[in-house]
Formats: structure tokens, C-alpha cells, sequence
């Protein structure tokens, strides 16, 4: 099999093997191309950056924008600037990590907001706006220790995986699209075939087939990692990121954070009436004729 043959070419082949040996065959080889591609996950560095006006660079509010001309953060390269299937597989196999495992690529719209928002506020000030130094500085500070701990809570939600169980993962999904992939004429025999048109070609329908269906797969074993059923809605743990059911307004944890939670909440209740009492106890003991009278002896009252 060379890379250049056509997808439809490859799932016709496995629909129509005579042996489960041809069909693993087939499936191997097509796991190797992928594998092979050139088209490499790659992550990079990317910087939001601002020049201050340099008539405005010696002022103390220019130093303060200057000093925060320079944001950056991780990104990864998200398109494939090759047409072909193998590498538009590969594309869509390197995306799904870089989103759901990769726990440095953060692009979160509210993260990428706070990011972006030094550049807005110079930008607000070089137009005219009247802002004080000191609204500046706290409104900078502000935002930046917003977006850590939005990055934080970003990060939590990412699953734990390694690249190398991550492709043995997405081969086992591969796997089951090829299992239950139809040929373009059974397709046509259901009477689906009128969607096969907005694609060109049929290579492009079954591009688009796999990798709808590797998200779909994907999707269906965060269920399973988080241990939540299927068909419901969704939250975050406001804790630990875990992907929980919203089971109603008021549920904000995960049954282990939950847990930990209610125990740190006791000890804090228990930590607050053993205060009470002790300031309770005191304000009596005080107020007791033996404290008066050494009350008194303390406050420079003549000594009988
Ligand atoms: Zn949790």
C-alpha cells in the first residue's frame, strides 16, 4: 500500500478482504502511514506583543505599558498544508491531543482575553483615554493573576496521557471507524448519498467521516476516564477540572473533591466552635470574682 493511494481505496479494500488476516493487514499498513507522516505535531511560542509610541516611552505610564509589550504563550500548529488524506488524518490525530492532553496549550477564549489585555488597555491610553498610573498598574496586575489561575483551572481539564498510549488509543478507535465504515455504494443504497455531494470527491467524504467519528470516539472515553454516563450534561469540578454530570445547580464537585471538601468544611466548623468556646470560657472566667480581683491588682489599684 503507498501513501499515495486514496482513502476510499483503503476502506473499500478492508470492507471487501475475504480474511481477518487481510483485514489486520490492511489495518496495519494504514496505521504505519499515518504514524510515518511528515506532518508532526508541532507546538510553538506565540507572543501578543505592542510597541509603545516612542514619544510616550520615556513617560512612567509608557515604562508600565512597555514593561507588558511582550505576552506569550503556547499554541501548536492546527492545519496541514498538505491535501492529502494521510496527512488531514494525521492533522485532525495531532489536534485531538494538542486540545484534550496537552496540558502547556491553553487557548481558552477568557484565558486568551486576559492575554490580550495589556495590548488593549495601552492601546486605550495611547488613543486619549484618561487612566491613572495606579489604575494601570492594579487593572495589569489584576489580569494577570486572572489568567493564572484561569490557566490553572485549564489545565486541571486536560486528561493525563503520554503520546505513545495516545496512539495506541486513537489506533483502537481507527480500528472500530474501519469496522463500521460503509462503502460509498452502501451509502447510496440507504439513501444518504445526497450529503456525498458537498464533498468534491469521495476521498474528502470519508476524510470528513474520520474525523468525525475520532472526535466522537475520543469524546465517548473522557466519559469513561471521568466516569460519567452517557447522554448527560456535563460540568467541571470547580476543584479538580473533572468532568462531572450536572445533576442540578447547586452540585460543583466531584464525588472524591466532594468528599474532601465536606471533611475540610467539618474541621473548619470544629476549629470555629472549639474557638467560640475558648472565647466564651474566657469572657466568663473573666467576668468571675477571682478575675476582677486580679484584674484589679494588675490596674495599679492599691494593694490591700
Ligand atoms: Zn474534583
Amino acid at each position: 500500500m503507498n501513501p499515495d493511494k486514496y482513502l476510499y481505496d483503503i476502506v473499500e479494500d478492508y470492507i471487501q478482504s475475504g480474511t481477518e488476516e487481510e483485514r489486520q493487514d490492511i489495518f496495519r499498513h494504514f496505521c504505519s502511514l499515518l504514524w510515518a507522516d511528515e506532518n508532526k505535531r508541532r507546538t510553538y511560542t506565540k507572543t501578543i506583543r505592542f510597541s509603545v509610541r516612542p514619544d510616550l516611552l520615556d513617560t512612567d505610564m509608557g515604562q508600565l505599558f512597555h514593561a507588558w509589550s511582550r505576552v506569550s504563550y503556547k499554541s501548536y500548529k492546527s492545519l496541514s498544508q498538505k491535501t492529502g488524506w494521510c496527512s488531514l488524518l494525521r492533522q485532525k490525530i495531532n489536534n485531538l491531543y494538542s486540545r484534550y492532553f496537552d496540558k502547556e496549550i491553553i487557548l481558552d477564549k477568557a484565558y486568551m482575553e486576559l492575554l490580550k489585555a495589556p495590548k488593549q488597555l495601552y492601546l486605550k491610553w495611547e488613543s486619549g483615554e484618561l487612566i491613572t498610573m495606579a489604575d494601570a498598574a492594579s487593572l495589569l496586575c489584576s489580569s494577570a493573576n486572572e489568567a493564572s489561575r484561569l490557566r490553572l483551572f485549564c489545565q486541571k481539564q486536560k486528561m493525563d496521557l503520554s503520546w505513545t498510549d495516545y496512539k495506541a488509543l486513537t489506533e483502537t478507535f481507527l480500528a472500530k471507524i474501519l469496522d463500521n465504515c460503509k462503502t460509498i455504494d452502501a451509502y447510496e443504497a440507504q439513501g444518504g448519498y445526497a450529503s456525498l455531494y458537498d464533498f468534491i470527491n469521495e476521498d474528502n467524504f470519508y476524510i470528513h467521516y474520520f474525523c468525525k467519528c475520532l472526535t466522537g470516539e475520543l469524546l465517548k472515553w473522557q466519559k469513561q476516564y471521568y466516569h460519567v454516563r452517557d447522554h448527560k450534561q456535563y460540568k467541571r469540578c470547580a476543584l479538580c477540572g473533572a468532568l462531572i454530570e450536572k445533576t442540578g445547580n447547586r452540585r460543583m464537585y466531584c464525588p472524591p473533591c466532594a468528599r474532601q471538601k465536606a471533611a475540610a468544611d467539618a474541621l473548619l466548623r470544629k476549629r470555629r466552635q472549639r474557638q467560640r468556646d475558648i472565647t466564651k470560657q474566657e469572657a466568663l472566667l473573666s467576668a468571675s470574682p477571682q478575675s476582677a480581683l486580679s484584674r484589679n491588682r494588675n490596674s495599679g489599684f492599691p494593694q490591700i
